[in-house]
């Protein structure tokens, strides 16, 4: 399923989940959460079939949305298709605004070729960029 979102919100700490419990609760398929024990998450030691505490459920699942996100420095943005934050070709990035305040850089990844996106504001857009040069572009909404 793509975009399929986990979530440890709904996970109680001092309840106990077995694989089908612990796939309703955070939104991952029984196969997720099978994965999941082979890849670390600590089941109660000498129960079969597997439970899992519901305290070790939310820091299995809180430490594998941290080591995936790849914050962007000033002067960066992420590529989709690379899956890693690039420095923008010959040093440039493109401002396109889609409404009044909110807009979004776009410059060409130098390893794939394709465009890299950061959302980000008029007033935020300095900032982002860091050391990039920046050309505005005024062929979003027209401002009168
Ligand atoms: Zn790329």
């Amino acid at each position: 399923m793509a975009n399929h979102r986990v979530s440890a919100r709904k996970v109680k700490r001092l309840w106990t989940y077995n694989v089908t419990e612990a796939a309703t609760v955070t939104g991952a398929t029984s196969a997720t959460i099978r994965q999941w024990l082979k890849a670390g998450l600590q089941a109660v030691p000498g129960v079969r079939p597997s439970i899992v505490r519901g305290v070790d459920l939310i820091a299995f699942v809180k430490g594998r949305q941290a080591g995936r996100k790849r914050p962007c420095g000033p002067g960066r943005i992420y590529c989709l298709r690379c899956k890693e934050p690039r420095e923008p070709a010959f040093g440039e990035v493109e401002y396109w605004p889609d409404t009044a305040t909110k807009g979004a850089l776009r410059g060409l990844c130098p390893v794939c070729g394709g465009w890299l996106c950061r959302r980000t504001t008029i007033t935020g857009a300095r900032a982002a960029a860091g050391d990039l040069s920046i050309s505005f572009k005024c062929d979003g909404p027209s401002l009168g």
